[in-house]
């Protein structure tokens, strides 16, 4: 692969900070669902809501996770010496691409057709996981 203009020790220092900042998120979020679960006295119009802020808390949580699940897959591609290179199509992924997203697993062209097929079929959103479930089988 050709590393040319990627600086692994940055992107490595970025990829654990970014982990760290979701880790604390995470455990954030946990200690607000508790709270919430505990919260007791409620009317009505607080289930609403509670069941609302759940809903949304649920979904934050999730995002990231699946952003802490390609963080962590980034890692591990340095460690094995496949970052950088696109685990759809094996071309190597852009210096620039990377600096912006080093946890990215796809060139940009890969990227694209990817959001494509989602955008124009929904249940191609489990292809992401797939993917990097894939990459894992084969490395
Ligand atoms: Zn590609």
């Amino acid at each position: 692969m050709d590393n040319t203009g990627i600086d692994i020790e940055r992107i490595t220092e970025k990829l654990s900070l970014r982990r760290e900042q979701i880790l604390g998120f995470l455990k954030r979020l946990d200690d607000e669902a508790q709270e919430l679960d505990t919260d007791s006295a409620q009317d009505i119009a607080d289930r609403t809501v509670l069941s609302m802020s759940k809903e949304s808390l649920f979904e934050r949580t999730s995002q990231q996770r699946t952003v802490l699940r390609m963080v962590d897959g980034a890692l591990r591609r340095i460690s094995d010496g496949s970052f950088g290179v696109c685990t759809s199509c094996g071309d190597d992924i852009s210096a620039r691409r990377l600096e912006a997203l080093p946890w990215t697993q796809y060139c940009l062209r890969c990227q694209e057709a990817l959001e494509e097929e989602q955008r124009t079929s929904p249940s191609a959103a489990s292809l992401l996981p797939t993917a990097s479930l894939r990459t894992e089988a084969e490395s």
